[in-house]
């Protein structure tokens, strides 16, 4: 697929010479997330900078990060501060590991840091190198924790329909984007996917609080299905992200937590992206007054400058955890990175910077301009919904365009996320929504200049009609 506007692909198309970066990036780099074969002949986005909400290529072409990296950048690229943190803490102790009652002064910090921070009570806190792996860490300290109260049945994990864990085979199976299970026999059985909590106005459901009842019952009638002996635990993200971006009814949590109370089901709040002011408070759960037993962290935890992911567990979780332990001898998990020094060190800066600067409140502040911004697109022919919470929202496109013939689903996205980038913007097309989350740091101006770059990529993309006739080629029956 390619767009015949887009300067940017254009370029890329034209890989010069075979020692070009382009060039050794298509010999030697399998790419996450990617479609290898296109990629081979349009070659790599190569990124060569960044400084505050901006990054540039290797031409020279400045971009908005709307999406802050992947969801991820909340201070901004090129933030001196956590370049010495690294710095420092690399020229005192590079490396050390926590196994076996070892530890370092960074860790001990961010661990109380968080644990005092988090609204899991009690919470004790458990370090590991991405968002899969601690959630591959919360599917393990579940069985453990179940094993050892005894109630070895108690082993099914819920999740929701886009809800986005990681890609990990555990984390992957907590995973409901059906991308990301095709092909590669997930989910593993025993992880049950709801319903997404996306209201429509056009569904069937008279009201946003019938539609959460709707969504606890289906919730309820699954465990009784199971036999609620064997549902162990509960996943959400308070906002779904990477899926495409859904914002659930106001007392779905509060509806959804009734239900899992009521059958033991223990809670784990997945705020790899909500987490540190993505929904203008601190942590998605108090947004939507969810109170879990597991919270996982990571992304916006080092603002991405090192890769590191958090779990914090309740006491109740830990005091069962800490017999099954002395009983085995070991909690024999954890990952050699566990509490990498740098990673703490960069984080405890980055919390840091998140407080002096006040981001999250300037996330609250900004977030009903933003919110308005992104919703003023609503009426162009191309978009069928703006939603979103806080400083992240998506544009979801109309997949049936005003001429009345159905667009292949994500034409349209891939189309405006070319359009985007020759724009000088960077998002994230997900299937048809384009999904915009940037870095907390942002201002005013720089939310209207963002916007005003993405309503140059959907005129641009309206304007030119040669998508009009991949509409009707790529209907016709394959
Ligand atoms: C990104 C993400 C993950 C996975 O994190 P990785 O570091 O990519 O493994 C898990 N949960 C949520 C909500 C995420 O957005």
């Amino acid at each position: 697929m390619r767009d015949p506007q887009s300067a940017v692909v254009q370029d890329r198309l034209s890989v010069s010479g075979s020692n070009s970066s382009r060039a050794r990036d298509i010999a030697y780099h399998l790419h996450p997330a990617t479609d290898a074969r296109l990629h081979e002949k349009i070659g790599p986005l190569v990124i060569t900078k960044g400084k505050g909400v901006n990054v540039w290529d290797e031409d020279g072409r400045e971009y908005i990060e709307g999406l802050a990296g992947l969801w991820s950048v909340a201070v901004g690229f090129g933030e001196e501060r956590l370049v010495s943190a690294a710095t420092r803490q690399m020229e005192q102790l590079p490396y050390y590991h926590s196994f076996g009652h070892k530890s370092h002064p960074s860790v001990i910090d961010l661990a109380e840091k968080l644990a005092t921070m988090s609204p899991v009570e009690g919470g004790k806190v458990f370090f590991a190198n991405s968002g899969s792996e601690a959630n591959d860490t919360a599917i393990k300290i579940v069985w453990y924790v179940n094993n050892a109260k005894g109630l070895p049945k108690k082993t099914k994990f819920i999740s929701r329909k886009l809800a986005y864990h990681g890609i990990t085979i555990g984390a992957g199976s907590l995973t409901g984007t059906p991308w990301n299970h095709r092909g590669f026999n997930l989910p593993l059985s025993n992880f049950l996917h709801v319903s997404c909590p996306h209201y429509r106005p056009a569904d069937a459901e008279s009201s946003e609080e019938v539609f959460a009842d709707h969504l606890a019952d289906e919730l309820e009638q699954l465990i009784l299905a199971e036999g609620p002996e064997t549902i162990a635990a509960f996943i959400g993200e308070p906002v779904m992200a990477a899926g495409g971006v859904y914002v659930p009814p106001a007392t779905y949590w509060a509806k959804i937590q009734a239900v899992l109370r009521k059958y033991d089901v223990y809670l784990i709040a997945d705020e790899v992206i909500t987490g540190f002011g993505r929904t203008g408070k601190t942590f998605g759960c108090e947004t939507f007054g969810i109170k879990p037993d597991m919270m996982v962290l990571s992304k916006q935890l080092t603002s991405s400058y090192m890769p590191l992911s958090a779990l914090v567990v309740s006491d109740e979780i830990y005091q069962r955890l800490a017999d099954q332990s002395h009983a085995f001898g070991a909690f024999a998990h954890g990952f050699t990175g566990s509490g990498h020094p740098v990673a703490m060190a960069v984080a405890l800066e980055n919390l840091a910077i998140l407080e002096e600067s006040d981001l999250v409140g300037n996330a609250a502040r900004l977030s009903p301009y933003f919110q308005e911004r992104l919703r003023s697109f609503l009426g162009h022919p191309l978009v069928a919904e703006a939603r979103g919470c806080g400083l992240i929202g998506a544009i979801a496109l109309a997949t049936v365009p005003e001429n009345g013939e159905q667009t292949p689903p994500g034409l349209l996205g891939r189309l405006l996320n070319d359009a985007c980038l020759n724009r000088g913007l960077i998002v994230r097309a997900i299937g048809d929504a384009i999904a915009f989350c940037p870095p907390l740091i942002i201002t005013r101006d720089e939310i209207d200049e963002m916007f005003r770059r993405f309503g140059r990529a959907l005129h641009d993309v309206h304007q030119n009609s040669t998508w009009r006739s991949v509409t009707v080629a790529a209907t016709s029956p394959k």
